[in-house]
């Protein structure tokens, strides 16, 4: 698997663009808080690209039609995150520790692997990934570190 310097906000964009339509059919309004250009980190691009895209699929799943979805970038010395919420409702005390299993699914159709695949993603990079209940709604963060001099 390929670890290549990697334009953070480049993935995160063309990931927005790939849920375009869908968040336009539920008319649903992504709100970004991006701040300032990300710094690189190290990873593959197409697997990161898949991870936000889990992300933002389950959150445009989970939003009331009309409602919003935040993405929100924050950048420290070592690392980023990525927060991604949604407006809806929270998820069960009890399921909070379940959604990263393999196979744990809420839905109908659902594979409940997305997030599972997510985790070994962001993994494999030295990240985490958690999920929180918030005020917000069900806030999901990708942390990676940044890469280094001579990475
Ligand atoms: P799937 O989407 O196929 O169910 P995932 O691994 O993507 O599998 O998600 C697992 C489960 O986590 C979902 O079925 C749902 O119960 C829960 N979940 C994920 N994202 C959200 C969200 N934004 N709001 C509420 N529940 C969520
Ligand atoms: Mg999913």
């Amino acid at each position: 698997e390929t670890h290549v310097a990697v334009n953070l906000d480049r993935v995160i964009r063309h990931s927005l663009k790939l849920t375009e339509r869908t968040a336009a059919n539920k008319e649903v309004s992504i709100k970004l808080d991006t701040g300032s250009e990300l710094p690189q980190v190290m990873a593959s691009p197409e697997l990161l690209k898949q991870v936000f895209l889990n992300i933002l699929l389950n959150a445009l799943q989970a939003v009331p039609n009309g409602g919003a979805v935040h993405l929100k970038t924050e950048r420290q010395a070592d690392h980023v995150r990525i927060h991604i919420s949604n407006e809806g409702s929270a998820i069960a005390k009890e399921n909070l520790d379940m959604v990263f299993e393999p196979f744990f699914t809420t839905k109908s159709s659902g594979t409940g692997l997305g997030l599972a695949i997510s985790q070994r993603i962001v993994q494999a990079y030295g990240g985490h990934i958690y999920v929180e209940n918030t005020s917000e709604g069900v806030r999901f963060t990708v942390e990676l570190p940044v890469r280094k001099e001579g990475e």
